[in-house]
């Protein structure tokens, strides 16, 4: 056998051997032996160095019938972590994964974006404060991504375009310069489709949309977000359902972000909670409100569903106080306005309604690790 093949057979033992711990809560080696067909010298090879590395520890032991008991291995599941940095117009939320994608620590500051130098500084001295708190060394961090209001480009380094922050153009260079961490921009709604992925096993294909102060959409296909070509994919945001509607901020008149977005759905002092409140009462105005906002909706998803045909997830903040009979009416609407036939169910509430763009931030250096 060459050296080169030796070498991949090795790392190939070690990698099986280290994802079987993914799956099972404890392991022994008499067991990873028998699952994975392998000899007993390989397994206690890599099970001491993966002890030494501090990726598995020992746990109890395994009282097998008749035999000699067995040590039992288990997981460290903080062995490295992840950061997810959400940045919004008043505040920033930090939050920290471990190798299962687990929420370690969570935290939400008050601070206003500016595309100024003191922001800049301002941000990296709360991730530190946070980084302080939980108290991992840095070596064990794979990295820190930001999420962020706007279209970011492919390779996760600048920010393309967003009207909805006050800048267009955010200095990621800038603050990358106070880290010594791998570093990545998203965009918060492609943050927010990647982590609905991340916990429901069989997306496979679906259209992410996502409905918070703004709204959004991300498009996954063969179970990975799509970019596009630049970065723009999804934006559904300013599909122009009217052709002399509401003016929206990208300056386009009656994009469905002015009529399906939280601030559009809104009044100016009143919250989603006390919305929705009302609505469930059977509040006349409340009820007008949300039929009109559904309408709206409805004509937007339609183009979505023509255009792709696969199914709808509602996410965003909006995600939390949908009830079944918002989607049978919106499903409804839809059937109405398309041209081919739609029998079954095609739109969902995303699952996964906490911190969906933190948690979409911290993941691609997880799914990397994990690759
Ligand atoms: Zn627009």
């Amino acid at each position: 056998m060459k050296n080169e093949e030796y070498l991949d057979i090795k790392q190939a033992n070690y990698r099986n051997i280290y994802q079987l711990f993914f799956q099972h809560e404890h392991l022994s080696k008499p067991q990873i032996v028998k699952m994975l067909n392998l000899s007993l010298p390989t397994v206690v090879n890599n099970i001491t160095e993966l002890e030494t590395e501090g990726k598995i520890k020992e746990q109890g032991f395994f009282q097998p019938q008749g035999g000699r008991p067995a040590i039992a291995y288990q997981l460290v599941d903080d062995a490295f972590i992840t950061i997810g940095v959400e940045i919004q117009q008043t505040k920033v939320r930090c939050i920290a994964l471990n190798l299962k994608g687990e929420v370690l620590n969570v935290d939400t500051n008050v601070l206003y974006f500016e595309n100024e130098p003191p922001y800049i500084e301002n941000l990296s001295q709360v991730i530190y404060l946070f980084l302080q708190k939980i108290a991992y060394p840095q070596e064990r961090i794979l990295g820190i991504g930001f999420s962020i209001q706007g279209i970011v480009s492919k390779d996760g380094q600048s920010m393309l375009y967003s009207r909805v922050l006050s800048s267009e153009h955010f200095d990621f260079k800038q603050l990358q310069l106070y880290f010594d961490i791998p570093t990545m921009l998203f965009h918060d709604v492609k943050c927010a489709a990647l982590t609905e992925l991340w916990f429901s096993e069989h997306i496979d294909n679906a259209v992410y949309v996502s409905i918070s102060e703004h709204l959004g959409g991300a498009i996954i296909i063969n179970n990975q977000i799509d970019l596009g070509k630049k970065g723009y994919s999804g934006a559904l945001e300013h599909l122009q359902i009217h052709t002399d509607g509401n003016l929206c901020y990208c300056g386009q008149r009656g994009c469905l972000e002015t009529y399906c977005s939280l601030s559009a759905l809104l009044a100016p002092d009143e919250t989603t909670e006390a919305f929705f409140a009302s609505l469930r009462e059977n509040d006349e105005l409340s009820v007008m409100r949300w039929d009109a906002f559904l309408e709206h909706l409805a004509k937007g998803l339609n183009t979505v569903y023509l255009l792709l045909e696969r199914d709808i997830i509602l996410g965003g903040e909006i995600a939390f106080y949908l009830i079944e009979d918002d989607l049978q009416i919106l499903q409804q609407r839809i059937s109405e306005l398309s041209t081919f036939p739609l029998d079954s169910d095609f739109i969902r509430i995303a699952t996964q309604q906490k911190y969906p763009s933190a948690m979409g931030a911290a993941l691609p250096f997880l799914v990397k690790y994990l690759a």
